[in-house]
């Protein structure tokens, strides 16, 4: 019985090079269904999304098989309700689009600024709050050297975040050439790479990856982002476990999601999960309110209540900093400080 099931689920590719794996991942939610035995489950999905299904399969391999409420499932499936449309969402719920000019760094607080190196992503995370960002306008060449001479002109600048898009969705290559473009700049002494790769494709981190994030005068930091537990399999805590080996600091930043990780246990287990891995949770975000995504709101007084529940289990170190971004503000606002929603 236990043999059937398994034989039934996703399995992960077993190539372990990792663009032929981004090449196979699912793109077709049904395909996903069926294969977690969900084909005829009932779930009403939205066929009409402008935002593509996108999911690799070792990722999809540590979904409960016929759980249709999984916390995995239901971070990538395009369900119905993001068709529904919300007074207080928009597109650009943080106030980005402005902010990027003619080139493609967001400079919003002192210190760092944050390049957007791709738009592409190896999954596409339903509650993200870049779904509609204009990446086409966005990114290229020309902007790209506009927003390192913006770097290489401020001094101010010492941290650069590579984001997206997932980073490590470059080549080796192409990420080396930028990399050492920053390792010019005297001004940089840390290299944020924000990266979902070493959790949804952890073959993508190679010795040869490692070996050009830290081989730098400036010190790399792995910003990871798991939501559940269920995310850290071995595979994924055996590329974590690499990435520290080398030397990389590694954090871990999740959204509170209704459905997924809105529960103490989740989150309590989630932290000490992370820190076995040699990661160690950084921020909880509230959800940033991008159309679509409303089914995933946490209100506010729940967590505040989450927050104060694990504060009372969990070591300091290993409570997250409940934050929501808020345009205009000089960082990430703290719950404590945000009004109840
Ligand atoms: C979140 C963010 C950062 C990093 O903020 P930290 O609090 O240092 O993690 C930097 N730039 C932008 C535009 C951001 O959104
Ligand atoms: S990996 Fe990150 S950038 Fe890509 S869809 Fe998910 S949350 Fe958005």
């Amino acid at each position: 019985m236990a043999a059937r099931i398994i034989a039934r689920s996703p399995q992960p590719a077993v190539s372990g090079n990792w663009q032929a794996e981004l090449r196979a991942a699912y793109r077709e939610p049904r395909e996903l269904l069926a294969d977690l035995g969900l084909a005829h489950a009932g779930i009403a999905l939205d066929a009409t999304t402008t935002f593509p299904f996108r999911v690799t399969r070792a990722y999809a391999a540590r979904m409960r098989h016929g759980d249709p409420h999984d916390a995995l499932l239901r971070q990538v499936l395009p369900l119905a309700d993001e068709t529904t449309a919300y007074p207080a969402y928009g597109d650009d719920p943080v106030g980005e689009f402005a902010q990027l000019g003619t080139d493609s760094l967001l400079r919003k607080y002192a210190g760092r600024a944050l390049l957007v190196v791709t738009g592409a992503c190896a999954i596409h995370c339903r509650y993200c709050f870049r779904r509609a960002f204009p990446y086409q306008a966005s990114l290229g060449r020309a902007r790209l050297e506009r927003a390192i001479a913006r770097i290489a002109a401020d001094p101010d600048i010492c941290e650069v975040i590579l984001s997206g898009g997932d980073p490590l969705v470059l080549e080796d290559d192409a990420l080396a050439a930028l990399l050492a473009r920053l390792a010019a700049l005297p001004h940089i002494r840390r290299v944020r790479v924000h990266t979902r790769l070493p959790v949804v494709l952890p073959s993508r981190i190679t010795p040869a990856l490692l070996a050009s994030l830290t081989g730098q005068p400036f010190t790399s930091v792995l910003v990871v982002h798991v939501n559940h537990p269920q995310e850290l399999d071995p595979a994924t805590v055996a590329a974590l476990a690499q990435a520290r080996a080398a030397g990389l600091t590694a954090l871990n930043q999740a959204v509170l999601l209704a459905g997924v990780n809105d529960d103490v246990e989740v989150l309590a287990n989630l932290s000490e999960r992370l820190f076995e891995a040699g990661v160690l949770p950084y921020y909880l975000h509230l959800l940033d309110r991008v159309t679509g995504t409303r089914h995933f709101a946490v209100p506010a007084a729940r967590a505040r209540e989450l927050e104060h529940a694990l504060r009372a289990r969990l070591p300091g170190y290993l409570v997250p900093r409940v934050v929501r971004e808020i345009d205009g503000a000089t960082a990430k606002v703290p719950l404590a400080e945000l009004p109840l929603d």
